[in-house]
Order: C-alpha cells, then structure tokens, then sequence
C-alpha cells in the first residue's frame, strides 16, 4: 500500500486536530473536497477530504478505512476550500465545526446521492416570475462610483470599497450595475444582506433586475433547497447569489465580487458556536480570490472607516438621496420636561401626539420606533419591590399579553402570568414600562380613528411581516410601530413622520459600542421619513440630552459622530485601534465557572510573563454582565492589544486546556467580539 492513500479528513466536531484515514484503491479516484463516509467511533460520519498524507505519522494508533466516496464531482471549489482554512485559522476554531457552519446542512450529512445529480433549474420557491424594470438613469455620483468599481473588475485583482452613501441615495444601483459588469465578464457575484432585510421585496427587486439568474441563500429555506442553491452555484448554473451572513461561504464560481449591504449591521456577527464576521471574512475571500469587495452603508462600523481612512479601502461617497430629497428634519423632546402627554400616559409627548395629529389629518403615514417587544419589560411586586424574574436567565421576565404569559427574551421560556407575587405572596404586581404591545393599546385610545398595526418578532414572524408590509404600502396602516424591523425595508412614499419613542433603550448598555449602534439605529430609523416629495419629519424622545450619539443624528452628521467616537476609541486603546479577543467560559455550577475562569486567566499571565509579551493586556476574569442565561453561568476572560499575532501568541499554547476543559465547563474562543454581554 503506497503512502499517497493516507488522506486528512474533515469531520464535524470541534476538535481541532486533523483526522486520518486510509483511501482504498478500490473506491476510486479521490480528490481534495470530495465527501467520504468513514467510521468515528461507533458511528459512520461523513467527512471531506483536506488533503492527502504523503509522510505517513510514526501512528500509535491503528488507522482506519474510508468506507465510500460519496461523489464524483468535487462539491467544494478549491478556492473555497482554502478559504474555510484561513478562516478556521485566523478565528481559532476547529475546522470541522467551521465545515459544519459553513456548508449547507444537506451536504454534511450522510445523504444518498451524489452532488452530481442533475439538479433542478427551477426557482419554484422564489415564487413566479417578476417583470423586468427598466433601470434609472445614474446621477453623478452614482455613476463615479460604479465607474471606480467596474474598472477594478475589468483589470481584475482584490480591491475593497466603502460605499459610504445616504439612506436612500442608490446604493443598490450601484451593486446592480457592478452585478451587470462582473456578470458580462463572466464572474460570479455574491451580495450579503443582514437577517432583516432579506425580504421577499428585496429578492424581487434583484430578480427584477436579474431574472432567474440569482440564488437565494437563508436559513429560512428547506433543507433540500438549500442544497438545489449550493448546486446551482457550484455547477456554474447560476453565477449571483444574494444571503445572509453564512451565504459568505457561497460555492460561486470565478468570483468577481462580494458586496455586503449595510455592513455596519450586527448580524453579520455570529454569535453561537464558530463566531465570525461574514463582513470581515468578505475582505479575506476577495483578496484570496482576486475579487472586488464593496462594503456598503449609510452609517459604516467604525471599522470599516477607520479602514479607509487609512487606506486599506477606497472611499466611494453619495451624499444626496437619489431623488433629490432632503434627509427628514429632526427633532429631540427632552423627556425630563415632558413627563407626561395627552391623557396622561408617558409614551407619547405632546409634541409627537400634535405630529401625528398633522400627519393622520393629511392622511400620511407615521412609524413609530420601540426597541423593546412584550407589553412591558418587567413586572414589580409591590409588596417586596421584587423584579420577576426568570428562573434559568439573570434577566426579568416581560410581560405579553398577546397571548399572555412572561417571556424570557433570552431563553425563551415562558410562564402563566402570577397572581401573587412567586416571592411574598402579594397581589399587587405592577407591570414597569412600555412594549410594543403595550404602545399599541396607548396609541389605539389615543387615535381611535386611526388604522395601527404592530411589527415585531412575535406579530411579524414569516409571511406575516410582509402582509404587515404590504397593508403600509397600500396604506391600509396609518401608523406602524415596532421594534428594529421597522427601521430597514423599502421606501414609503406615505411614511412622513417618524417617532422613536425612547432612544434610550440600548444607549447605557455596559458595551463599549452602545453609542456607535444607538446612533447607527437612530440615522436609520429617521431615514425612513420622507422618501418623496412629500418631505418628512422624525422625532426623537430622549431622557439622553444632550448626548451626542442623539444630536448629531438630528443633524445626520456621521462625520462628526465619527470623529469623537473614534478620539474615544482611541484614548481606551479599543477596535479600530486596538484588537479584541473574548474567552467565554461557562458552566452550569457558579461555582465550575468560577474556578475554571481564574486558571484559565492564571495560565495566560503567567504564559504572559514567561513570553516578556508586553503588547497584551489580559482583563478578567470576569462574570459577564448578563451572568446566567439558559442556566448557565457565563465568565469572560478579554485580551486586548495593537496587534492580533500578539494575542494569537498569547492564546495557543492554552488552546489545550480550551478543547479539554474540566468537566462540566465550555471555553470558547470569539475573536473580535462584538457583544460585550
Ligand atoms: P439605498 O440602497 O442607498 O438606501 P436605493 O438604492 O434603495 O437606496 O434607492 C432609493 C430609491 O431611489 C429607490 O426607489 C431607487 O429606485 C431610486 N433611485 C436610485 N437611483 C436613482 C436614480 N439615479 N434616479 C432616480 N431614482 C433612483
Ligand atoms: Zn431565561
């Protein structure tokens, strides 16, 4: 038996270490990427082939048969292949569970069949055909930027954007005339969207413009679709997919570009298990692949403009809204001198009740934004002053009413609303503060006449956010509110008033980017008033003022929020400026965690110190500021430096203690954290 038929096999655990295995002759012709069915353990899995093992180990270990070949046309492109690696390497993972994350759930199973069945051309899911549109002329900043952009994809080679452009200025245009471009040269294009606005009326808006010729690629669809999506990109059928962040790890064939749609957004953040950030990774796959990255947004991460501000990508600018329409005029209430509105409730200011007022009256449209879903966020004895709270997370349960029961937003659970209180026996709980549920029932006594509808997870979830959509567009609805799903989506030529109702809710977050993303969320939801000539106007209740993540919003002036944020960033030493690694232990028993953590931070200082590696600084270990969720108790060990080789430094001699953690205990590993929770 010659050596060559040793191969490295990826199998899907989290273990780091690669797996070896014997390729009989018998099975055929392997080659890199192919899947093969092996035995692990007492079970059968399917793995794919890494690469084969020319200098067989000194093996203490008996090595063991691959049992078939599953193809016989390589799903995973080599390209691909190489970039799941350097992804798995650079984020620290096991390059299993980065193959488990990355690859359709249908292609890591062991499925009958091969990839090489003749797949399916029909879109039938998407739903049926569209009418093409003829597409608008390109102002002239429009036009500079898709100039930019399709003359580095004529030459060819990596280079990263930042379309930095208004709400409403035509980016899309943008993305679709550079799609046209990549597409008549023969390259494949890849646009990733965050969860929200994955949106039927998005998928349409580029099936208008491209036909059938698209992909879609979420985790809403079945797994057999999914597959049909994967197959239709890997065989070349199909050269443009559109997703959300995993679609990053898209088979598209001779890739010309990646654009990710407002890549400020968080879900482009995964948070569970193999923690990446499609929007990073964009940057690493299209300079691997030679391709164009476009980065677009009306509020960049800080990020991504600090990125281009130093160079490492071009600045492309809209500044005017497509249409020539002004950006809505703002207003701040100061909710410390507007205790109370109309009929004495707390939710809307006289100010924002006489706006909507004005707008129902010239039968216009108004949004009303409330980050917080449920009737009311927590629910007080009166007896005791006791929070309910939930049993497995240390968070307080919100109060629902439709359909009733309390709700732990981070677990799920749910229980019967008490009559007594669970810790004294009183009967006078109290329901603390406004849902959206609850804003709904104010708003219904408070304009009677008015037609109001509520969009948030639990009145939006599948279709149902689009019927709720729909009703806006055909003015059926004169005022929506709810929670983020209402600050993304298409334009409403109605829509001339938009309240936020308490911009506070996020802002004093223990996050070092609570005011980055408030002020973000705030420019968003403002710019969704006025897309017509109609004009529009927002309000901004606030007890925050002033704060600048709310004034500078008024005056939709990013640049200068920009500015002090990063003077700020810069001073504590955070992203952009310095890098961010998070540890993440947790465990079931306080106490497991607790010991666990402080090795954990015992080992790094001391490796700290036998490395003389002053660039790192090691804070913890800490109890997460969200402490316990789903039972189990979370600690954190942060490292921060200039540089990431240093942290890496500092992390791998103990990656042994995260993959073999005493018992009952879970490390994990998130680079460039993003949730601070
Ligand atoms: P963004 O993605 O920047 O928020 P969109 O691409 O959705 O903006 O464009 C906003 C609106 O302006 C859309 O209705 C779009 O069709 C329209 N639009 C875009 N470019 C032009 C143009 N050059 N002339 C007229 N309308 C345009
Ligand atoms: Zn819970």
């Amino acid at each position: 038996m010659t050596d060559s038929t040793l191969w490295h096999v990826v199998l899907p655990t989290p273990l780091r270490k690669p797996f070896l295995y014997r390729m009989p002759t018998s099975l055929g012709a392997p080659e890199i990427g192919m899947r093969v069915r092996v035995p692990f353990g007492r079970r059968q899995v399917t793995g794919y082939l890494l690469a084969p093992c020319p200098t067989p180990p000194q093996a203490s270990f008996e090595i063991k048969d691959i049992l078939e070949l599953l193809d016989d046309v390589v799903p995973l492109p080599e390209e691909l292949i190489r970039f799941l690696k350097e992804a798995a390497s650079y984020y620290m993972h096991g390059l299993g569970e980065v193959f488990k994350t990355a690859l359709p759930p249908g292609l890591d199973r062991a499925v009958n069949g091969t990839l090489s069945t003749p797949s399916p051309t029909t879109q039938d899911f998407l739903g049926s055909p569209v009418a093409t549109v003829t597409p608008p002329v390109l102002n002239a900043e429009q036009t500079a930027a898709v100039e930019a952009i399709t003359s580095q994809l004529h030459n060819g080679g990596y280079r990263g954007f930042l379309l930095h452009g208004v709400t409403g200025s035509g980016k899309t245009e943008v993305y679709f005339n550079a799609i046209d471009t990549a597409r008549s040269l023969g390259k494949g294009a890849l646009v990733l969207v965050p969860e929200i606005s994955l949106t039927p009326q998005l998928i349409q808006r580029y099936r208008a413009r491209f036909g059938d010729g698209i992909a879609v690629l979420h985790s809403g669809l079945s797994v057999r679709n999914r597959r049909t999506q994967w197959q239709l990109l890997r065989t070349g059928q199909v050269r443009v997919a559109i997703g959300v962040r995993s679609a990053i790890f898209a088979p598209v064939d001779r890739l010309g570009i990646i654009i990710v749609d407002e890549e400020h957004d968080a879900s482009f953040k995964q948070e569970s298990r193999f923690t990446y950030n499609a929007r990073d990774l964009t940057l690493l796959r299209a300079a691997r692949a030679g391709a164009v990255a476009v980065l677009g947004s009306a509020t960049p991460s800080l990020e991504t403009y600090y990125n281009a501000e130093i160079g490492k990508l071009e600045k492309l600018r809209l500044t005017k809204r497509a249409t020539s329409q002004a950006l809505p005029e703002v207003t701040a209430i100061d909710l410390t001198k507007h205790h109370s509105g109309p009929g004495g409730q707390t939710l809307i200011t006289q100010p924002l009740y006489t706006a909507i007022c004005e707008t129902l009256e010239r039968e216009e449209q108004a949004i009303l934004f409330l980050n917080r879903r449920g009737f009311a966020p927590s629910i007080l004895c009166g007896g005791c002053g006791e929070v309910i709270r939930c049993r497995s997370c240390s968070v307080s349960l919100t109060l629902h009413r439709h359909p009733p029961g309390l709700i732990c937003h981070y677990c799920g659970s749910r229980w019967q609303v008490p009559s007594k209180c669970p810790a004294c026996g009183a009967t006078d709980l109290c329901p603390i503060g406004t849902g959206t549920q609850r804003a709904e029932t104010i708003l219904s006594d408070l304009f009677s006449s008015a037609r109001i509808a509520r969009m948030d997870r639990d009145s939006a979830a599948g279709k149902k956010g689009e019927a709720i959509l729909d009703k806006l567009r055909q003015r059926e609805i004169d005022i929506l509110v709810g929670t983020q799903m209402v600050t993304k989506g298409h334009d409403f030529p109605y829509v001339t008033l938009v309240g936020v109702l308490n911009a506070d809710v996020g802002l004093h977050m223990p996050d070092f980017r609570a005011s980055e993303r408030t002020f973000q969320l705030l420019m968003q939801v403002t710019g969704r008033a006025g897309r017509d000539q109609r004009g529009g106007r927002a309000f901004i209740q606030t007890y925050s003022t002033p704060h600048p993540a709310i004034d500078l919003a008024r005056f939709h002036d990013y640049q200068t929020f920009v500015k002090m944020e990063l003077e700020t960033r810069r001073e504590l030493g955070y992203p952009p400026f310095g890098r961010l690694a998070a540890l993440r232990i947790s465990s079931k028993s306080p106490e497991k965690v607790q010991i666990a953590s402080q090795r954990l931070a015992a080992e790094l200082r001391e490796i700290h110190r036998q490395q003389s590696n002053p660039g790192v600084t090691i804070l913890g270990p800490a109890a997460a500021p969200l402490e316990k969720v789903q039972n189990r108790y979370r600690w954190r060990i942060h490292l921060r430096s200039h540089r990431y080789d240093l942290i890496r430094r500092l992390i791998e001699p103990v990656l042994q203690t995260i993959e073999n953690p005493p018992a009952g205990v879970r490390i994990r590993i998130d680079i460039d954290p993003q949730s601070m929770l």
